[in-house]
């Protein structure tokens, strides 16, 4: 544990620290909740240290972080929205007005008001969340989508460049260092064969049919507070990786980790399908918030980006397998390859149930009656 106390002293806090706890169940950073008394009254916190062995340049990502709250609360309050100040982060600053401070270690601390009476939920178990979790990170990419200024800066470069993840296996084959290239044949036969589905998204980016706007990039059901009431998804959180990026890619990241029938690492094959019913409620959640301000093109391949995230994905762990396991943690020998296989079979049933999803699409566009550009 953290002398949080004297973390806490370094921010602006206008209120007198009480305790702190460690709190949530994040896997990245270290989150604590605090305690503070101000003039009789407690309110909490959320002071968290930023994991720079993942992210290696903090400050940056803290001025992205901070310029996109910023952007949103004002565009909140422009909106009147009765609860500004509980639909986005905001960022506590720094008592010499950084958004962000370094302790006596060197870590990078940050602060946020604690977001009340909502939770974030690990696992997704209704449609309606699936549904309210949509229309929240939609509702996010809404009130960035204006934001003005230089480009945000790419804390991850190429993060969901999928040609690029394509070639990091190809290499990854052809120097085989491990000698499991022969584990995996048909499996890299299957990536291989979908390098067309892998470009298509950049090559759209490329040629400016489909806009790079401010993206989340971990849209996770647990990185959405939802309502204790409602189950209204009322705030992102986690922002860490918000940089320029497709929209495709944060819905397409939601569909692969919210609907599929088992877990990520499900050995058995034959188990793993799509829940047609939760993409549905994905689609209209998210079509809700964001459709007034998607073009026709990013509308059309929101069923296909579901496809290119999970094979995106299935890749990446292929890759890792291939490299000896080094950038997911793994619990057993060959968990990534099952991992990996689990992932192509959910491209396959994503494959094979493609039509009816770009029919749901369509569907909910045509409901909210949309007119996109062209
Ligand atoms: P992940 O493993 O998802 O990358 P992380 O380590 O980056 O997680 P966060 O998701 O930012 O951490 O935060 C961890 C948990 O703390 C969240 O799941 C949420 O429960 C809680 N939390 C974070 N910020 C707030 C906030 N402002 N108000 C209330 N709860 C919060
Ligand atoms: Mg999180
Ligand atoms: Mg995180």
């Amino acid at each position: 544990m953290h002398d949080v106390r004297q973390i806490a002293g370094l921010f602006d806090m206008r209120a007198d620290f009480v305790d702190a706890q460690p709190y949530g169940s994040g896997h990245i950073n270290d989150t604590y909740c605090a305690w503070y008394d101000q003039a009789g009254i407690r309110i909490r916190y959320i002071h968290q240290r930023i994991n720079h062995l993942i992210f290696k340049d903090p400050a940056s990502l803290m001025e992205n972080i901070d310029r996109v709250t910023a952007h949103s609360l004002a565009r909140l309050l422009d909106q009147n929205h009765p609860e500004a100040r509980r639909r986005t982060l905001s960022v506590i600053l720094s008592t010499d007005g950084k958004p962000y401070v370094v302790d006596r270690e060197g870590n990078f601390w940050r602060t946020y008001p604690f977001i009340e009476r909502a939770r974030g939920y690990d696992e997704i178990r209704t449609n309606l969340q699936a549904e309210q979790a949509a229309k929240a990170f939609g509702e996010f990419q809404k009130l960035a989508a204006d934001l003005g200024g230089k480009r945000l800066n790419e804390t991850i470069p190429n993060f969901h460049h999928t040609p690029k993840r394509l070639q990091a296996l190809q290499d990854a084959i052809a120097a085989d260092s491990f000698g499991r290239v022969r584990n995996c044949q048909a499996e890299i036969e299957f990536a291989l064969s979908r390098a067309t589905d892998c470009r298509k998204v950049t090559d759209l980016i490329a040629a400016g049919v489909i806009p790079e706007r401010v993206t989340h990039n971990d849209t996770k059901l647990n990185n959405v507070l939802l309502d204790d009431v409602t189950s209204e998804g009322v705030c992102v959180i986690d922002l860490d990786t918000t940089m320029p990026g497709s929209v495709l890619y944060d819905f397409g990241d939601m569909v692969r980790t919210a609907t599929p029938t088992t877990r990520e690492d499900e050995t058995d094959l034959s188990l793993i399908g799509i829940r047609l019913d939760r993409f549905d409620a994905l689609v209209r959640g998210y079509l809700d918030s964001a459709a007034s301000f998607l073009n026709r093109a990013e509308i059309d391949h929101l069923a296909f980006s579901g496809k290119l995230l999970t094979l995106e994905c299935g890749i990446r762990f292929l890759t890792d397998y291939l490299q000896g396991d080094t950038y997911f943690k793994t619990k057993r020998p060959g968990h990534n390859l099952d991992r990996c296989r689990s992932q192509f079979a959910m491209v396959k049933a994503i494959e094979e149930n493609l039509e009816r999803m770009e029919e749901m699409v369509q569907v909910a566009a045509g409901s909210l009656k949309i007119v996109a550009a062209a």
